[in-house]
């Protein structure tokens, strides 16, 4: 992991040393010559450690340090350097939220001694920071389908509902199943069956124009669409979409009972006059079992709400 340190010092001979020293390390130095600098460079690069003297123009280090804990939630090691360090100057930096002080003049191996310790705990902050990335992956996506899962979903809905309710906006709802299932997955076998999963939800997701619409594996073979700032009519247009893209993707199911490929039927609700957002999943579920009784392969709207 390339280790990048802001190395915050009014004197250009001392930044110098300090770079030096954290190249010596194998880190890269990002120089700062001011507190004011030095919070301009940490909001445009990635910084993973600081070590700043306490003394400067301006805003001094404490000052600094505490602006730049305000900026960002992740934690990073910073150590002062400072040419004082009574029992309350220390108390003082690391109250400020430092976490090493080391006295002027420095001593190279001893910098350079602090430097290493504190970047192995800013890796293992690293790691540890992709691992909860790669758990919150995972408990909110679907590993077959690679989109979202049910709970994933349920957090995006919530959201969804409690913005729409604030700010009087509709959006719309498609819950979509694919026709004869269980014929394919019979016929086929399981592992095609999983494949076909698959290349449904990806063939969805890209028919899916709009950053903001968000497609999830609700169950075994149905996805729901969210789709933000929109009507019921605009959903209909994405649904007819979506049909499109399935049938040019053109996935062979002999056993459909209505096209020789594999098919959807969907539901479309949107959120005017709904009482919550189960009410608006119970509609479109209400429509998608409408779809399903009159010949699958295509989709119907739910009743406005009254
Ligand atoms: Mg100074």
């Amino acid at each position: 992991m390339d280790i990048q340190v802001l190395v915050v010092d009014d004197s250009s001979t001392m930044r110098a040393i300090v770079s030096s020293v954290v190249s010596n390390c194998g880190y890269t130095p990002v120089p700062a010559a001011s507190g004011e600098e030095a919070i301009g460079l940490f909001r445009q690069h990635r910084i993973d450690l600081v070590v700043m003297d306490v003394e400067m123009p301006g805003i001094n280090g404490f000052e600094t340090c505490r602006q730049l804990r305000k900026l960002s939630e992740d934690w990073f090691p910073v150590i002062y350097l400072s040419a004082s360090s009574s029992d309350e100057d220390i108390i003082e930096g690391l109250d400020a939220g430092g976490d090493a002080y080391v006295a002027k003049p420095i001593n190279d191996r001893v910098l350079k001694s602090i430097l290493t310790a504190m970047g192995r705990i800013a890796i293992i902050q690293s790691k540890l920071d992709q691992a909860n990335k790669r758990l919150e992956r995972l408990a909110t996506h679907d590993s077959l389908t690679q989109v979202l899962n049910r709970r994933g979903f349920d957090e995006i809905l919530e959201r969804c509902w409690r913005q729409s309710q604030r700010e009087q906006t509709v959006f719309s709802i498609i819950l979509a199943d694919i026709d004869f299932f269980k014929k394919y997955n019979d016929h086929y076998g399981h592992g095609p069956g999983d494949e076909c999963l698959h290349q449904v939800a990806q063939c969805l997701k890209s028919a899916l124009l709009r950053p903001g619409d968000q497609i999830a594996r609700y169950g075994g073979e149905e996805f729901v669409i969210l789709l933000a700032q929109t009507d019921a009519a605009g959903a209909e247009e994405v649904a007819q979409r979506l049909q499109t893209a399935l049938a040019k993707t053109a996935i062979p199911h002999d056993q459909s009972e209505v096209a020789d490929h594999v098919t959807l039927s969907q539901g479309i609700a949107d959120s005017q006059h709904r009482d919550g957002m189960l009410d608006i999943l119970k509609a479109a579920d209400d429509a998608l079992y409408q779809t399903k009784r009159t010949g699958r392969n295509g989709y119907a709207c739910a009743r406005p709400a009254a």
